[in-house]
């Protein structure tokens, strides 16, 4: 699909799936949450809580739109790259922006601790409520593009979707590249 990466798409559990690093869809607090954030701590254990509350001390959590890493923990992945997906209210409060900046900020995040493959949930479409449509456009354009125009190491990317909506809506997307 693009340049010397590939990009897969997947219906599932993101904490079964195999990658160098997984996406977590945080909150600001970085104490857990309910939806993937609690699958994720639930599956990793407590070793990812701890290393969250240490950044939590020193910079205060993670703000909309930024990510920051921990350790997989007992999952196979390496590491956890915890973003915090934007609420939505309508789509006038920047939304979109602090959307794209989760998937371009985790993938510099990847990146900077030479994780090669990356798992993504659908951030901010649950509990957040961003509308999947316009999130699954956001997500395959924003990943495509870092793909393609960044020095980057990223042989793999796998889009996880929970939910048959999801995966259809990805499946669209992907037709486009
Ligand atoms: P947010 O607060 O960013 O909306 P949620 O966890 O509520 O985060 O939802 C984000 C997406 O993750 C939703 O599409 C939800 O269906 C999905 N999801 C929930 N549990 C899992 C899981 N175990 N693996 C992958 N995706 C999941």
């Amino acid at each position: 699909m693009m340049k010397d990466s590939i990009v897969q798409l997947i219906r599932g559990d993101i904490t079964k799936t195999e990658a160098d690093a997984i996406v977590n869809a945080a909150n600001t607090s970085l104490m857990g949450g309910g939806g993937v954030d609690g699958a994720i701590h639930r599956a990793g254990g407590k070793a990812i809580l701890e290393e969250c509350m240490k950044i939590r001390n020193q910079q205060g959590g993670c703000a909309v739109g930024e990510a920051v890493v921990t350790t997989g923990g007992n999952l196979r992945s390496r590491l956890v790259i915890h973003t915090v997906g934007p609420v939505w209210h309508g789509g006038m409060n920047n939304e979109e922006q602090r959307l794209k900046d989760c998937y371009r900020n985790s993938l510099t995040q990847a990146d900077l601790n030479e994780a090669t493959s990356i798992a993504f949930p659908n951030i901010s479409t649950g509990i957040y409520k961003y509308p999947k449509s316009l999130a699954s456009y956001i997500a395959v354009e924003e990943v495509s593009k870092y793909l393609l125009n960044k020095e980057t190491k990223i042989k793999k990317v796998v889009f996880v979707c929970f939910d048959e909506e999801n995966l259809e809506l990805y499946k669209n997307e992907l037709k486009k590249y």
